[in-house]
């Protein structure tokens, strides 16, 4: 399982994470809900190390998975980043083939050269890409459509076989046929990953989550099941959010 213990997070003297405690089972997704600011973004990026070049960022506490601190001493981000994949917002695709977009990861981790061909096809196949793109690998990524660069990403990520998936509001910038993809991916992909999803789309969390978090402040205000969430919140700030009071 993926987890933060004890942790608080400044960036400047503004504290924008406060004493986070959370766990992300494997084989299960959970989304994570809560107003503008609030902090998921912040919470995501640090579980693989995104504030790592940002000079005013201040962590306390601990990030793991299962029983590896995420920034301990040798562990490269690159190492994390192998076991912990993130998928944004915007799909962010290299200016390259669609092919190297995949393979480019593997050249970085050392993966022989003969098994990376076959890892990019199954890689696709499990995004839901290949048999639209199978003819076409050398064209521009940049080319696809935005949910097919989307597809594209979750298949980069998944071509490094990690443990867990860390998506940002994947879905915010799509339509809603590339949307309902998506979640069916995400949905299919929970047999073999941990997942985490930032989304503004309550239907979207609800379609799709398990757990689900809600965010306030920079603090955990509830993390139960998603129906206790929606149905039966036992907070009044998660109840007004979800209601859409806010
Ligand atoms: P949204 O739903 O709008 O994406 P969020 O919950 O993801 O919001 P964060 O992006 O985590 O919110 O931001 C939390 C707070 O941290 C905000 O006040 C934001 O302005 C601040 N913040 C985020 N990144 C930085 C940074 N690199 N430097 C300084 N402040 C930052
Ligand atoms: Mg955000």
């Amino acid at each position: 399982k993926l987890s933060a213990k004890d942790v608080n997070l400044w960036f400047g003297s503004k504290q924008v994470l406060k004493h986070i405690n959370i766990s992300f089972p494997k084989n299960e997704i959970t989304a994570m809900i809560g107003p503008s600011g609030c902090g998921k973004s912040t919470l995501l990026r640090s579980f693989n190390r995104m504030h790592d070049l940002s000079p005013d960022a201040r962590i306390e506490g601990k990030f793991a998975l299962d029983n590896l601190d995420l920034y301990q001493k040798g562990l490269s981000v690159t190492q994390v980043r192998s076991r912990i994949g993130m998928v944004f917002q915007k799909a962010n695709p290299f200016p390259k083939s669609i092919y190297e977009n995949i393979n480019y990861g593997l050249a970085i981790n050392d993966v022989p050269k003969a098994d990376r061909p076959g890892i990019v096809e199954n890689a696709l196949r499990e995004s839901y890409l290949w048999d639209e793109v199978k003819d076409e690998l050398q064209k521009p990524a940049t080319r696809l459509s935005g949910g097919q660069q989307q597809r594209l990403c979750i298949a980069r990520a998944v071509a490094l076989r990690p443990e867990v998936i860390l998506m940002d509001e994947p879905c915010s910038a799509l339509d809603p046929v590339s949307t309902a993809k998506i979640e069916e991916l995400i949905v299919k992909l929970k047999k073999d990953y941990t997942i985490v999803i930032v989304t503004h789309n309550m239907q979207q969390a609800q379609r799709t989550a398990d757990k689900t978090v809600f965010m306030y402040l920079g603090e955990v205000i509830e993390h139960d099941t998603t129906d206790n969430i929606f149905n039966h919140p036992k907070n009044e700030l998660t109840a007004n959010y979800v209601k859409g009071h806010f």
